[in-house]
């Protein structure tokens, strides 16, 4: 067989194999989805089994020389276009991780994180940090080896191995001056709100909410925000996500108080987003990393921006107010939506991140970034932690946990030794400010729009200008070619200015 011929068989192999890799993972979606919605207690011993199974036979895919093979030849195929090169270039991206990492670290680190994660549920309860110290420090060493393994640009450092996992192409160089642009920002945004005075009324939600009009209430949102209901379902669990199984089966599920609306009203809405970027990938290119979401900051930035930018907006109210009266007829008798728009726009500093507002949040992000880079760049030691939390809360957001439990303990993410991964949430909402603007661009009468209930514009457009491209551009390119610029965070000054008035920064 001449090489030639060897090249335009490599392509059509290329994707025969990625189909199945891709086939692999929607099972384990699947698997991954009934076990956190609908399996048994008792469930949880063989499922462990089914999930270990398939993340093994994911890996020997993934892994396969012959899959590196294949990739080599398809670099050299110079019939290749534009896209199909794009695609290659990211299988080659996965199989480069994949293949970096030794299989020993790989085990290593997810033997080690289910142990860990286990101790840092009991750590939690018993707000007891130094029993989960010492298996966190085990996590993070074996993270540093994992970086070391992946390698990272030159004049870089270790942290930014673990950042491109997430958010392909970041790197502390790039995203510091970023970081402590949107703290000052956010530190300038909160003292304005403070010395407004405003002080709006949420306990107007906290009143009764019956759950089955809440879910009912979802299910509306989903129609208005134009979530294709034949390509997914909406169900509820103990933490809310979203799963693609394969574009067109996108799941999502919420979870709701009865004493706390905004809970499952902007838990829906969040997730939504997620799943209108999963629902809209090139189907063309399905079963490939070109049909993927590009980064955990663009998957962010969607469910952010729906959230946000429009859910929390006078405009979407002056259409689903009156709506969400007639759902919740007694606990909002008498409430006005200027009252209920400035309740569900409340800022106030607290000290867990996943209850924060959309101003302070970005403030939870920097203090575990901060700290997280601190960690890899060993100047800071897992025993200090707790020390510095505090003392980073206490600086930015001016509170500090009454223990460690609500504090250092608080989040999950560390404990299955996930590093590099808050940055993305931050990088969500500057991008979302981001298109906001631009979207204010294309269209003058936005928010004419979205008051009479038109959200198709908004959503198209993001089919449009990033959900059609899945992984086709790099990060910053996308960011270019949707907004004229790179990622700016004066984008989400000038919004909380516009939005909270303010004028002193
Ligand atoms: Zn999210």
């Amino acid at each position: 067989m001449n090489s030639n011929h060897k090249q335009q068989k490599a392509y059509p192999e290329l994707i025969r194999r990625l189909h199945e890799i891709h086939t692999l993972r929607g099972i384990s979606a699947v698997v991954g989805w009934d076990e956190q919605v609908s399996m048994p207690p008792k469930g949880n011993e063989a499922r462990a089994k089914h999930s270990a199974l398939l993340a093994t036979l994911e890996h020997d895919r993934q892994t396969d020389p012959a899959l590196g093979e294949c990739l080599k030849a398809c670099a050299n195929d110079g019939k290749l276009s534009p896209v199909q090169q794009a695609l290659v270039r990211e299988a080659r991206r996965d199989y480069d991780k994949a293949t970096k990492i030794p299989g020993e670290l790989v085990r290593e680190i997810s033997e080690l994180s289910v142990k860990a994660h286990a101790v840092w549920v009991e750590a939690r309860k018993k707000n007891d940090f130094p029993s989960f110290a010492p298996l966190l420090s085990r996590l993070v060493s074996l993270r540093k080896q994992e970086a070391a393994a992946l390698g990272y640009p030159k004049g870089g450092v270790p942290y930014d191995a673990l950042l491109d996992q997430f958010e392909p192409g970041a790197t502390v160089r790039e995203i510091d001056p970023i970081f402590t642009r949107t703290r000052e920002i956010t530190i300038a945004a909160l003292r304005g709100i403070g010395k407004s005075g405003r002080k709006p009324d949420v306990s107007i939600l906290k009143r009764r909410f019956p759950i089955e009009a809440q879910e009912k209430f979802s299910r509306l949102l989903l129609d208005v925000l134009h979530y294709d209901q034949q390509a997914g379902r909406l169900e509820r669990s103990v933490h809310p996500f979203t799963t693609g199984i394969g574009i067109q089966d996108v799941r999502i599920t919420t979870r709701y108080e009865e004493r706390w609306l905004p809970g499952g009203l902007f838990g829906t809405i969040h997730e939504t987003g997620h799943a209108l970027y999963e629902q809209a990938l090139p189907l063309a290119y399905a079963g490939t990393p070109l049909a993927e979401a590009l980064s955990m900051g663009f998957h962010e930035s969607q469910s952010r921006f729906w959230e946000n930018q429009v859910g929390r907006s006078l405009p979407f109210w002056k259409f689903l107010f009156p709506r969400l009266k007639r759902f919740f007829p007694e606990a909002l008798a008498r409430v006005g939506l200027d009252d209920f728009y400035a309740a569900i726009n409340a800022v106030r500093p607290s000290v867990i991140r996943v209850e924060a507002d959309e101003v302070t949040y970005n403030l939870h992000i920097i203090v575990r970034y901060e700290l997280e880079k601190a960690l890899f760049a060993n100047d800071l030691s897992v025993k200090d932690l707790p020390a510095a939390w505090n003392s980073k809360m206490k600086d930015y957001l001016g509170v500090v946990p009454r223990n460690d439990a609500e504090g250092v303990l608080q989040d999950i993410h560390w404990s299955s030794g996930s590093f590099g991964y808050f940055p993305t949430y931050l990088l969500g909402n500057l991008y979302a400010a981001q298109w906001m603007a631009t979207l204010r661009k294309d269209f003058p009468d936005l928010d004419k729009r979205l008051a009479r209930g038109d959200f198709l514009t908004v959503k198209k457009w993001l089919n449009e200008k990033i959900h059609r491209h899945g992984r086709r551009y790099p990060a910053a390119e996308l960011c270019r070619r949707v907004s004229g610029e790179t990622l700016n965070p004066e984008h989400f000054a000038k919004y909380l200015k516009t939005k909270f008035e303010l004028s002193d920064f």
